[in-house]
């Protein structure tokens, strides 16, 4: 278990595939720890526990590889949608926009992967979760053409450079190349369409 560092303040945890746990952001500011997503397995949340300092979890959604250290973790508080925070049993619910002390900024990012995505942005750096993942639908992975419409619009408004996505390699993604990719899924729906296949070919 190793933190990777993208900046003295911004970090993460990498995913593992098996057993899948995903990615866990990392926010240091002066008074905090923000920890975006606790992953799911004993050796994450010890790593998580081992950082000095108050911690708050943000909770990108509510599946298990995300989530399932929420028991495990030491923190103040936890974030998280409404479907996430009923499926943890409290936590305090994102549903607008919040701009927290010390420049943090957590919104609600509608997703076809999961009900409730929440993301939080930082300095420059923007973590997503599985939000940008399509839904298999019929053994098919696609996208729903409206949830597309007001996630592309919800990150065309943020500040941040970089897209951060969780179990992708690599983990930083610029903002232009992910906006370039759903934009370019986004102009090939048809009138009345309400899916859209994910592949490009
Ligand atoms: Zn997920």
């Amino acid at each position: 278990m190793k933190w990777e560092w993208l900046t003295g303040q911004v970090g993460y945890l990498p995913a593992t595939e098996s057993p899948l746990s995903a990615d866990v952001g990392l926010v240091r500011t002066d008074e905090m720890l923000w920890v975006y997503d606790v992953g799911s397995t004993p050796d994450v949340a010890a790593a998580v526990n081992a950082l000095p300092g108050k911690k708050t979890v943000v909770l990108s959604h509510f599946h298990p590889d995300h989530m399932g250290n929420l028991g495990r973790v030491e923190c103040e508080t936890f974030y998280g949608g409404a479907f996430t925070c009923k499926k943890a049993g409290g936590g305090i619910v994102v549903s607008q926009d919040l701009f927290l002390p010390e420049g943090v900024h957590l919104f609600p990012l509608p997703s076809i992967h999961a009900k409730g995505c929440i993301g939080m942005e930082y300095g420059g750096y923007a973590f997503l979760g599985d939000a940008l993942y399509p839904a298999v639908k019929a053994g098919q992975a696609v996208y729903n053409v409206s949830l597309l419409a007001q996630q592309l619009q919800i990150l065309k408004g943020l500040r941040a450079e970089w897209f951060l996505v969780s179990h992708s390699r690599p983990f930083a993604q610029h903002r232009d190349a992910v906006l370039a990719r759903l934009e370019t899924l986004y102009a090939r729906r048809v009138p009345g369409q309400t899916y859209l296949p994910a592949e490009m070919n």
